[in-house]
């Protein structure tokens, strides 16, 4: 599957099947999972579902505060 309109699409990358990490065709072994067994790439993806969220939390943190400054600016 290709996605022309991403930027950070390669098409000499692939996903791995077990962690959906990108990286190179080339490359025979996903080298983040790479030695991990099915345990350990599991507790990965978990920590990084949590962080994902964690950000999510941090974007809606920001776009309040962005909309705290324009109401204030637009008081003056
Ligand atoms: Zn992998």
């Amino acid at each position: 599957m290709q996605i022309p309109f991403l930027p950070f699409w390669h098409p000499k990358t692939k996903s791995c099947e077990r962690c959906g990490f990108y990286f190179e065709e080339k490359k025979e072994e996903c080298p983040r999972c790479k030695g991990l067994d099915e345990k350990q790439i599991e507790a990965l993806l978990t920590e990084e579902s949590e962080i994902a969220e964690a950000n999510s939390n941090l974007g809606w943190l920001f776009i309040f505060f962005a909309a705290l400054i324009a109401l204030l600016l637009l008081s003056y």
